[in-house]
């Protein structure tokens, strides 16, 4: 495998702060899955935001699927 990473990008509708988490494949995996809507939380005012996958890391929506 390689040690493919990911990016998650959110922008929290509370503050407007934008937020980026990197993951590997193994940890978005674990962490959401195929899922295609995530929850993030604002590292600025912690507010909880959900976001579309597609959007918040369209890499990963596409390479889960064809993960299967
Ligand atoms: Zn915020």
């Amino acid at each position: 495998m390689t040690s493919k990473k990911y990016q998650i990008k959110g922008a929290c509708p509370q503050c407007g702060c934008t937020d980026v988490t990197v993951l590997s494949a193994e940890e978005m995996k674990k962490k959401y899955g195929d899922v295609p809507n995530i929850e993030l939380d604002c590292s600025a005012c912690t507010a909880k935001y959900d976001s579309e996958m597609k959007t918040a890391c369209p890499e990963w929506d596409k390479d889960c699927k064809l993960e299967g």
